[in-house]
């Protein structure tokens, strides 16, 4: 099988689906790889780093489609890119099935394969394969890492000749795989973290990265935000007004908060509300991972950082990630080329397609002219 990689098209992406250590993997199993020319290039992968790692630089995207028999991107491919599929090829990348339904109904049309990362089941054996958690992972540390960036003190507590300096103190709010990325940056860097989610069964999580787990003054069994799949559902009126009550009591006092709270197919739940953003001292810094989502903080703008009346910056951006392409298109290579691995179950070259499969029937979307999302529940968890 050839592997072929594009320059992602998507304006400012900066990541890039192969990487020189993931090619040499691939090509042990059995597979060639063709890369289009410049497509490492804002992740600091030259030409040059492709051919040493034995993948032929070709010229152009047109080229690649036309070489490959397994396409590989970030992004979800534009309609353009998809009318390049043609029968029995591949496109592996994100996909988002539910938000780009047309475009899955067309590459099934072409009688293209199309497996959506962002699909594979979070289950134990496919963990290799997330792509969704390395990208939160990112996100989660880069996040702080802005917040750190657009704060004017140190994190870190110091005593010096010159003064003392109080740590910063860093609420994050939801702790999934970006919250805790997010507090682990924040605890190496010395602040004083607290951390909040609707999923108790985390908050034993949150201490031993060393934040603390903010409670609320609600009955213990009304607290379970949890739903199915470690994921949160949609907390009661009475719950959130707790929630609320306690951000309100916090916000005063926190110079850097995060948000990351996310419940699966709705819009980001609003935690974080103008009169909290009102109340936080001027220089104090929100960075809202939920942005995409419609954003946890009501004064959210997406892709943009603003500075409120009363002097707090609101971060917005949406492409941490992007921002850390050399260390995001590392980690979403591997997550490819582990999918690629169990595509080619004997190492032979040989891709099978297993519909059986439960990670791989689970992010395939379309398969044999068909579309094939949803697809049944695991069988394994
Ligand atoms: P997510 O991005 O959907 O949500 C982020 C966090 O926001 C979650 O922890 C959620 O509980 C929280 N949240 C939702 N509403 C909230 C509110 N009102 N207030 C505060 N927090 C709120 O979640 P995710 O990061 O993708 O992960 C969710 C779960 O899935 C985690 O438990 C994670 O460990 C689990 N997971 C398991 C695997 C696996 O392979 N087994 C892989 C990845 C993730």
């Amino acid at each position: 099988m050839k592997f072929g990689v594009i320059k992602e098209t998507y304006d400012g992406e900066a990541r890039v689906a192969l990487t020189p250590d993931s090619a040499e993997r691939i090509v042990k199993l059995g597979h060639t790889c063709v890369v289009e020319a410049g497509a490492g290039a804002a992740a600091d992968i030259s030409d040059d780093d492709y051919r040493n790692a034995g993948v032929e630089v070709l010229n152009s995207a047109a080229e690649v489609f036309a070489a490959a028999d397994v396409i590989g991107k970030v992004r979800p491919p534009s309609e353009a890119e998809v009318d390049q599929l043609r029968e029995g090829q591949t496109l592996i990348s994100f996909f988002y099935p539910v938000q780009n339904e047309d475009l899955m109904k067309r590459a099934a049309e072409r009688g293209a394969t199309l497996v959506a990362m962002d699909m594979v089941p979070r289950i134990s054996r496919a963990q290799k394969m997330d792509a969704l958690s390395s990208m939160a992972n990112i996100a989660g540390y880069r996040a702080v890492i802005e917040a750190a960036n657009n704060f004017g003190r140190f994190m870190t507590g110091q005593v010096t000749a010159a003064g003392k300096v109080p740590p910063a103190k860093i609420l994050v709010v939801g702790a999934g795989v970006a919250g805790l990325a997010a507090i682990g940056a924040a605890t190496s860097l010395g602040a004083v973290t607290y951390a909040f989610d609707v999923r108790p069964e985390v908050a034993e999580q949150v201490e031993s990265m060393g934040a603390e787990f903010v409670y609320l003054d609600f009955e213990e069994e009304q607290q379970d935000g949890a739903a199915t799949g470690g994921y949160a559902s949609v907390s009661s009126p009475e719950f959130r007004e707790a929630q609320l009550a306690k951000f309100r009591e916090l916000a005063p006092d926190m110079d850097i908060v995060i948000t990351t709270a996310l419940i699966p197919n709705r819009e980001a739940p609003e935690l974080w509300t103008p009169d909290m953003v009102a109340a936080m001292k001027p220089g104090s810094v929100i960075v809202d991972l939920a942005a995409e989502k419609g954003g946890n903080c009501k004064l959210t703008v997406m892709d943009e950082k603003i500075v409120t009346d009363n002097g707090v910056t609101i971060v917005g951006y949406t492409d941490f990630p992007s921002r850390m392409a050399k260390q995001s298109s590392n980690l979403y290579a591997t997550n490819i080329r582990h999918f690629l691995t169990d595509l080619t179950p004997e190492k032979d070259g040989q891709i099978v397609h297993d519909m059986e499969d439960d990670v791989i029937r689970g992010a395939t979307i379309t398969h044999e002219g068909g579309v094939t999302f949803p697809p049944p529940p695991p069988k394994i968890q």
